[in-house]
């Protein structure tokens, strides 16, 4: 008990994905600011993956702050039925632009933002009086924690406790690829044929994170290959979910993964950079046609859904200005890839180094070590700790590093983190 103590370091809490037996202590941060995350002891330390993938404009940039404070003072929170106000309004209004999804529900987080485009898709086709079992997915998809979301996502160690009462879903290969990749048309051709077979059944939705996979181990696809994808449910009169959790809000290099890859999806899920990953929020958004499903006099087509936090004011006002400042300078994301590549080309020929892939701000590659591929692969802890010894904070998943950084990131900062990683590497 008095070890459990110690290494939580505080008795009253319980940290996510962490065993506390056998994980290095947790460090206390007492600010951030930019890139940066200032520790209570040691040096700072470059939030190199945008704390789980949420910071998008750096840590206490000085817009947010004001936004978020202005706000509060203001209203900090209302119940969303029976009542609206102007920043939900104002964000409604301008994500139907940017996404081409003309309505927008909010729930808290990624996983329920998933879990909404869900039951939005099953409900969809009920109130059609066409209820439709089948519901499909990829090889290597993450999609959240909670039991729809884990039940789409892949089976694993994480799931594996609730297996039985996981929902069944179809499932498509995955046809990762990295610079190089020989194999590509194949691999996709092959997983194309799959959809095909499983679309002869009567599907109610197809869920994909476009380009990108990111738990999954930041698995990418050729937009190719997400067109095609996307072709197919379209012709089959099936209901396409863009997961761009991970994906949205300029991380792949464009407003979004469907813009990139030229595709409309008919729902899609938001969270993370949503709020410049300030505050906790997610949002579905849906085509008008989908919407309109569930409008009539009868009380059986509501969606009745909703969270006690739905479309909280502090974090409509974040997500506004998130969208100000990544429209006020696209070309911090839009030229991000550019920015990466430079540094990739050198890891090119390294004999540690395997599968280059990069999509926009997103840059990952394959360690070539022993061990079995996948999350529990001890290269990775090895490398975050080397990483981390030159001011870097890296969490690779397994055996795949990656580089996911905020957009305040310094030219001489993402040096830093390429150096962190070359220094990690000589010493594998
Ligand atoms: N979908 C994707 C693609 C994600 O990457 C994540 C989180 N990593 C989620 C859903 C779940 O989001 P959250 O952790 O906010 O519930």
């Amino acid at each position: 008990m008095a070890s459990f103590e110690a290494r939580s370091r505080h008795p009253n809490l319980w940290p996510p994905f962490t065993q506390l037996a056998t994980a290095a202590l947790p460090q206390r941060i007492v600010s951030g600011k930019g890139s940066l995350l200032y520790r209570e002891h040691g040096e700072p330390l470059i939030d190199a993956i945008s704390s789980w993938w949420v910071t998008l404009h750096g840590h206490g940039h000085p817009v947010m702050a004001a936004a978020i404070a202005e706000q509060a003072h203001r209203l900090e929170q209302v119940i969303f039925a029976d009542f609206t106000h102007e920043p939900a309004e104002r964000l409604g209004e301008r994500l139907s632009v940017i996404t081409g999804l003309e309505r927008l529900f909010f729930s808290d987080n990624g996983s329920t933002a998933v879990e909404v485009a869900l039951k939005i898709a099953c409900q969809w086709w009920h109130n059609q009086g066409q209820p439709r079992q089948q519901i499909i997915a990829f090889d290597g998809a993450y999609h959240g924690d909670t039991f729809g979301a884990m039940a789409v996502g892949e089976r694993n160690l994480f799931s594996e406790p609730f297996e039985q009462k996981l929902f069944p879903v179809a499932r498509v290969p995955w046809p990762s690829t990295w610079w190089g990749d020989e194999a590509v048309v194949e691999k996709e051709d092959a997983a194309l044929q799959v959809l095909d077979q499983l679309l002869e059944t009567p599907t109610a939705a197809v869920i994909l994170e476009p380009l990108l996979q990111g738990a999954g181990g930041m698995a990418m696809v050729r937009p190719e290959f997400v067109r095609a994808v996307a072709q197919r449910v379209q012709d089959s009169n099936v209901l396409l979910i863009a997961d761009e959790v991970l994906t949205g809000f300029g991380r792949t290099g464009d407003w979004f993964a469907c813009h990139r890859a030229g595709i409309q999806p008919d729902l899609m899920a938001l969270s993370k950079g949503l709020t410049g990953g300030c505050l906790p929020m997610g949002v579905t958004m849906a085509s008008e046609r989908i919407f309109q499903g569930f409008v009539g006099q009868d009380p059986a087509l509501t969606l009745w859904h909703g969270h006690s936090f739905t479309a909280n004011p502090l974090g409509c006002a974040a997500a506004n200005a998130s969208l100000d400042l990544l429209e006020a300078n696209p070309e911090a994301f839009r030229g991000f890839e550019q920015r990466h590549k430079q540094h990739l080309q050198r890891l090119l020929n390294h004999p540690r180094v395997g599968r280059i892939r990069l999509t926009g701000t997103v840059a990952a590659f394959d360690l070539n070590v022993e061990g079995t591929a996948g999350y529990l692969n001890p290269a990775g802890p090895t490398v975050k700790r080397i990483a981390m010894e030159h001011g870097v904070f890296l969490r690779p998943l397994g055996q795949v590093v990656y580089l996911l950084p905020p957009l305040s990131t310094s030219d001489q900062q993402l040096e830093q983190c390429y150096g962190a990683i070359e220094a990690a590497l000589a010493k594998l």
